[in-house]
């Protein structure tokens, strides 16, 4: 074996040691190390310089609890967490995750993969990320504001423009960012907009960072159907989750000429051959916060399948915007079968390694999420640069950033992967141009 895999096989092993039953944390620097062997043979000096080991390591862990009155004058109590996993490039950036599933093995597993899809687009963003195992479903805007302000509370001691800059997630829109923002704002008693983002544009935010990740998944998209015959054009679309991600993922691939015919949500999905009627969807889901189900219900014409899987549907273009390994092998052989050209990834590892490999094996076109799905956080990048210079850009000036900047994801991973000899392994392509980019600042930084 050599030096570059005994290292690789010892980084892996160091993180199955150290973190017993954290699968989803593992299975993330799974993926990444298993790309890495042929940018590790070349480069000595990241194994020397101690680089597989440190990465691995959050710099900081922060776990606190999160007391807070209920409805009924009850009091409950959620852990909260923020994980600080690498500053090498700048300030800790990753979103909040509030759902009942949250632990430290899913803020770990998100805050590694951020540092990678952060150095992506190319800003000065190191890796973070957090949440709690509070569930916003069923809440009332009270409780949240409760929770919210209780959260805050805590976490204001951990960060700041400078030091760590957090933004939304699953569960976390922008009703809880502007509670955070406030109360942030009472306990510090400053006006430091660029400590959050994900802001509304009245107060600080930058407008399309709502809309941030799921245009910039379809602008990378498009990108990857460039040199094929295929289009969004008329294409038949399927995406998972009717979040922030999945909506406007869907509303991009819609005004570019594709048929977006189903969407999910934990409790099933809906149907409608005639194309979602997207304001109706936005309308039920952001505005009224009600179930999927509803949809069906007013709109007519369409079937809403409960507690059914979304991936049964046949569409040219798959694009999974919901959860972490919500699209498994069976499914990815399924969507293979039913005639799928292409899938990328919206929500954060939503494809399970299985489901990778059959993707590859049936030669269906791959967009890995840290490239795929950067754009939210470019965006964020975006918004920190306009609170720090006082100003606000217009929409069309945010959204050809947004362009660019996917444009250049896909072109970097692109190039990296044919550089070390994978070709159109846009996965790899991604994870060893990420990789290099915080090695060498690693490497300049010193052993800290
Ligand atoms: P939202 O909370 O707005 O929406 C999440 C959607 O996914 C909802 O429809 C939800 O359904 C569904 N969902 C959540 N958990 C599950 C589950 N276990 N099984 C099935 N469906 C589920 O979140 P976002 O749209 O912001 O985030 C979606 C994904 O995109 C996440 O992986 C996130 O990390 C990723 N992402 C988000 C970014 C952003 O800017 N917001 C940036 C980059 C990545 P239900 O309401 O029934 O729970």
């Amino acid at each position: 074996m050599s030096d570059a895999d005994a290292a690789l096989h010892e980084a892996l092993d160091t993180v199955v040691r150290r973190n017993p039953g954290q699968a989803l944390f593992r299975q993330a620097v799974h993926e990444v190390l298993e790309s890495l062997a042929p940018v590790v043979k070349q480069h000595p000096e990241y194994v020397e310089g101690g680089i597989l080991k440190r990465i691995i390591e959050p710099e900081r862990v922060v776990s606190f609890r999160v007391p807070w009155v209920d409805d009924n004058g009850v009091i409950q109590v959620q852990r909260g967490c923020r994980v600080q996993f690498s500053s090498d490039l700048g300030p800790y950036k990753g979103g909040l995750r509030f759902h009942k599933s949250v632990d430290e093995d899913t803020l770990k597993f998100l805050g590694f993969e951020q540092i990678f899809k952060n150095a992506l687009t190319g800003l000065g963003l190191g890796g973070g990320k957090g949440g709690s195992d509070f569930d916003p479903h069923g809440k009332s805007d009270g409780e949240v504001m409760r929770f919210c302000q209780s959260f805050m509370a805590e976490l204001a001691h951990h960060i700041g423009q400078d030091l760590d800059v957090p933004a939304g997630d699953i569960g976390v829109g922008g009703r809880e960012i502007g509670y955070l923002y406030g109360q942030y704002r009472k306990i510090t008693g400053r006006n430091e907009a660029g400590v959050i983002t994900g802001k509304g544009v009245g107060y600080g935010g930058s407008w399309a960072r709502t809309e941030a990740t799921g245009y910039g998944l379809v602008y990378f998209v498009r990108e990857m159907l460039q040199d094929t015959k295929y289009s969004l054009e008329g294409a038949r679309v399927v995406v998972s989750g009717s979040g922030n991600v999945a909506l406007y993922a869907a509303k991009k691939a819609s005004q570019l000429g594709a048929t977006v015919v189903a969407c999910s949500d934990s409790q099933g999905y809906v149907l409608d051959e005639d194309g979602l009627d997207l304001d109706l969807l936005s309308e039920i889901k952001d505005v009224r916060r009600e179930r999927l189900s509803a949809y069906a219900e007013e709109r007519g014409n369409c079937t809403y399948f409960h507690g059914k899987n979304v991936w049964e549907v046949d569409c040219d273009i798959a694009l999974p915007c919901a959860t972490q390994n919500e699209l498994d092998g069976d499914d990815a052989r399924r969507l293979a079968d039913n005639g799928c050209r292409l899938i990328a990834e919206g929500a954060n590892m939503p494809c399970t390694e299985e489901a990778v490999e059959v993707i590859h094996e049936r030669g269906i076109l791959f967009g890995p999420a840290k490239a795929a799905n950067a754009g939210g956080v470019a965006t964020s990048g975006l918004e920190m640069r306009q609170n720090a210079g006082r100003l606000q850009w217009d929409f069309e000036r945010v959204d050809s950033e947004l362009d660019r900047i996917m444009t250049n994801i896909h072109a970097t991973a692109a190039a990296t992967a044919d550089e070390y000899g994978v070709p159109g392994d846009l996965a790899a392509g991604a994870n060893i141009a990420a990789f290099r980019r915080v090695a060498d600042a690693m490497l300049a930084q010193g052993v800290i």
